[in-house]
């Protein structure tokens, strides 16, 4: 990963326009909301409060609880419908538009569509995708530039909120000396690194830490010792003591093993419904084996959710896993 270019990123001058435009903005990320998501969303919107537009924040889920930390989390909406005729509409972090978990979004007056996946739909009236950023707080930082609105503090800390969970703490592929560029940035204008890393890493329940130990107690290995496959049911939370929405970040426990190249985590948390995350180190591509499914991401994380039993999912998965490991 030596050859990423770190010139700063290309906003269009269409998406600077709509976003210096006046009238009201809702702003969204997608369903099961984590840092870069959220970090996107409040940081556009307090840049474009700045600015004097009305801004709603939404999501289909809440924040994660220790998020309510940040400044302003609080006015996270959090519905699954929402009325957006002819609001201008913005979606950070979301390949598809279904992703937000929001209906109504496509009666919206205009969609400016902000995200670093590949494989984006270009759902938008104004489509900014660019794969080459770390995270989609590289895109909103630069989006921010391009508006002249300077960083306070609220916007520093949540783009730094981004960029660090994003990275998986400065660790993954796609950072540049872009990404360190923008934590400098963002600690000069006022984001504590420390608190904000705390918030994310070190603000977990009890529970959650349990559920550490039934996951690890219940992991298998395949391929060789090389894949870690990982599931998760309401009995373990059960006995854990933990929720289902405390599962962020779970999934890459078994990776501090030099080992594991790949990683399964299987879940079923609704009825009938399995949701399945999947993770990688170096070139083997789990995104093309969650594309099978439906699903999409990055090479090296990737998801998709299937409306079949967890034990059916495994048994298509795991011959899929074995060959991206061969
Ligand atoms: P996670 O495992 O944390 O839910 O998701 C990991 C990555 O896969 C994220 O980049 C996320 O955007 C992507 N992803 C997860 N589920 C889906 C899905 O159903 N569709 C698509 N297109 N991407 C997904
Ligand atoms: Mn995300």
């Amino acid at each position: 990963m030596t050859t990423l270019s770190d010139a700063p990123l290309a906003v269009p001058a269409s998406l600077v326009e709509a976003l210096a435009g006046d009238g009201p903005v809702l702003i969204c990320g997608h369903a099961r909301p984590d840092g870069d998501s959220l970090g996107s969303v409040m940081a556009m919107a307090a840049a474009l409060r700045r600015r004097g537009r009305r801004v709603r924040t939404v999501c289909s889920d809440p924040a994660p609880a220790a998020f309510l930390a940040f400044p302003r989390m609080d006015t996270l909406e959090v519905t699954r419908e929402v009325d957006a005729a002819g609001a201008t509409v913005i979606v950070m972090e979301s390949s598809a538009l279904s992703r937000t978990g929001i209906a109504g979004l496509e009666r919206a007056g205009a969609v400016l569509n902000i995200d670093h996946h590949l494989g984006n739909t270009a759902y938008g009236t104004i489509n900014w995708f660019d794969e080459g950023a770390a995270a989609c707080v590289e895109m909103v930082a630069d989006a921010i530039d391009a508006l002249g609105v300077p960083w306070d503090e609220e916007i520093a800390t949540y783009l730094y909120l981004g960029l660090l969970t994003d990275t998986g703490g400065f660790r993954h592929s796609h950072i540049s000396a872009r990404s360190f560029d923008l934590a400098r940035r963002c600690v000069l204008a006022g984001a504590d690194p420390v608190r904000v890393g705390q918030i994310a890493y070190d603000s977990f329940s009890l529970g959650r830490v349990r559920l550490m130990g039934e996951l690890l107690h219940g992991m298998r290995l395949e391929a060789d010792g090389r894949l870690a496959v990982l599931t998760l049911t309401p009995d373990e939370h059960e006995r854990a003591g933990s929720t289902p929405d405390e599962t962020e970040g779970l999934i890459n426990m078994p990776f501090t093993a030099q080992a594991i190249r790949a990683v399964c985590l299987l879940r079923n948390d609704e009825d009938g419904v399995t949701r399945v995350s999947l993770r990688s180190k170096g070139t083997i591509d789990v995104r093309a084996v969650a594309q099978q499914f439906g699903g999409g991401g990055h090479r090296n994380a990737s998801g998709f959710t299937v409306p079949d039993p967890l034990e059916a999912v495994e048994a298509r998965l795991l011959p899929l896993l074995l060959d991206a490991l061969a």
